[in-house]
């Protein structure tokens, strides 16, 4: 299936059925923010309660936390964000698009021009037919480029191109670059919107929202929205240690809303204003620090194999040295392969003794650790594995969605696993009028719903109602049918095999509970 018809397709079921809707839809919508929907809420809960379990609960070395979103402006200015949080971005000129100057050519290899005139290429050492594309195509769809605007011009400045044409030592970059050349046939970085060379200065802007706390204007105090949830960690480092005599090593892991004005908001809900964070900070002697930080990337790695991402989309990617803030000594991404590319799931750095030493030093508070055995003051390691829940969300979804073909017909499926799937059971009639049959599936859906999610539905044909379950990743529907009545036992139907167990009534629990 080509990727952009799976985007699609992934974005209008999340629609239809409820996982995710557009922000503030009725008035035109919130650009980089998304709502969560009856089926998409559970489907969020039930990955960040898979989250905690394994990190808060199955753990001993690792506590909770929940701190609050507004903090004060001295954190940000000791964690470096006030001054440093900032991605240089462009802005073209004419048609007024911002593009991050990092990701103009991610931007590029998604551009509807760049794209249709890539589609025209015969491989052929020559050039007419940018002259035919100039004057067709690329008069709609990017009339600011230079190639469109003087194409005759913009051709001579690109003779020398037809020498390497075709060979292997084209160069994407140089090839567009040259079709947006300036007068002086100097290659320039066109817009991927319209074509018009991009300014080659970037600007800077600082990421984070800003509010302000107290109700009079003139009086309240500026304050930000926290771009991360891992500051609220390192000013709590000495609460948890004092509340809870902890010994190194210990880790604190909490859950929250962050906030980030992104210059490029997009690909659904991978990369959005607001969102939600999986963060650990884990605090280790420094000696130890290297092996800690390998544990966490096969650990982190391994919970979204557990959770049924395939492996071969998931993939670690180390940062190289020039990636590495200057004090960090490693960072690893944990990467899925989305329908729009391989993507950061999840990061993993160890970031050295960098953020206790720093709140220490704009706090004046004493943040070392005090070995209780030896006496020896020091600052921790912090190893720090930093995911989005709103990524694992989609990434999950774009894994677990099948189309099969069965009986001539298309069978669209999500199989999400067992512990994130939003909805486990269906309750399903086979005949809706008769009153003991829907007596009878009612009565088993309220003793089921006391344990799993589980629904009733008896609004269509038993086709479209499995259809419909299947669609939103319901694992068990049950069928109460005429024979019911009398031998007392109901149909339940797995949704990957679609293989069905004819299973008694009061065996239905135990059945189950093996089974989920
Ligand atoms: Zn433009």
């Amino acid at each position: 299936m080509p990727v952009s018809d799976l985007m699609t397709k992934i974005v209008s079921l999340c629609k239809r059925r409820g996982f995710i809707f557009p922000s503030s839809e009725i008035y035109g919508g919130l650009s980089g923010c998304w709502d969560y929907g009856p089926l998409g809420v559970e489907l969020k809960r039930n990955l960040k309660d898979a989250w905690w379990k394994a990190i808060v609960h199955h753990r001993d070395d690792v506590l909770g936390l929940d701190s609050s979103i507004l903090m004060q402006s001295n954190v940000w200015k000791a964690s470096g964000h006030a001054n440093n949080f900032s991605d240089p971005f462009v802005k073209c000129k004419i048609c007024g698009k911002h593009f991050r100057l990092d990701k103009v050519w991610d931007e590029m290899g998604k551009s509807a021009w760049v794209n249709s005139l890539i589609k025209e290429m015969t491989g052929e050492k020559d050039t007419s037919f940018l002259l035919g594309w100039a004057k067709k195509q690329g008069k709609s769809l990017a009339p600011n480029l230079a190639l469109v605007k003087e194409p005759e011009v913009t051709l001579s400045w690109i003779t020398d191109l037809n020498q390497s044409w075709g060979g292997p030592d084209l160069n994407f970059q140089q090839f567009i670059g040259r079709m947006g050349a300036d007068t002086n046939g100097k290659a320039r970085v066109p817009c991927p919107q319209c074509g018009e060379p991009l300014p080659e200065e970037g600007i800077a802007a600082n990421l984070m929202l800003k509010t302000s706390l107290g109700p009079v204007e003139e009086t309240a105090e500026k304050v930000y929205l926290r771009p991360e949830t891992a500051q609220g960690i390192f000013v709590n480092f000495r609460n948890v240690i004092d509340a809870t005599s902890r010994k190194l090593p210990f880790g604190i892991a909490q859950i929250g809303k962050s906030f980030r004005n992104e210059i490029t908001p997009g690909n659904f809900t991978f990369r959005t204003r607001e969102f939600e964070q999986m963060e650990i900070e884990y605090f280790a002697k420094p000696n130890e620090a290297e092996n800690f930080y390998k544990s966490w990337i096969n650990g982190r790695l391994q919970w979204y194999l557990d959770l049924g991402i395939k492996k071969e989309n998931l993939r670690l990617r180390p940062h190289s040295s020039d990636e590495l803030a200057h004090y960090a000594k490693g960072c690893t991404d944990i990467e899925y392969q989305f329908p729009f590319g391989w993507s950061e799931l999840e990061g993993i750095a160890n970031r050295a003794d960098y953020d206790l030493k720093q709140h220490a030093q704009f706090s004046g508070q004493d943040l070392q650790y005090q070995d209780p055995v030896t006496n020896e003051k020091y600052y921790p390691y912090v190893i720090e594995p930093s995911g989005g829940v709103d990524r694992a969300i989609l990434a999950f979804i774009v894994n677990a969605y099948h189309e099969e073909e069965v009986n001539g017909e298309t069978r669209v499926v999500l199989k999400l696993s067992k512990e994130l799937a939003p909805r486990k059971i269906a309750l399903l009639p086979l005949l809706k009028k008769n009153a003991d049959i829907v007596a009878l599936a009612k009565n088993i859906k309220s003793d089921l719903q006391k344990t799993w999610m589980t629904v009733y539905d008896d609004s269509a044909a038993i086709g479209k109602l499995y259809r419909r379950q299947d669609e939103v990743g319901t694992f068990y529907c049950i069928t109460v049918d005429v024979d019911s009545l009398s031998d007392k036992q109901v149909t339940v139907r797995d949704r990957d095999t679609m293989k069905q167990d004819r299973v008694s009534v009061d065996q239905l629990k135990k059945y189950l509970t093996r089974l989920l």
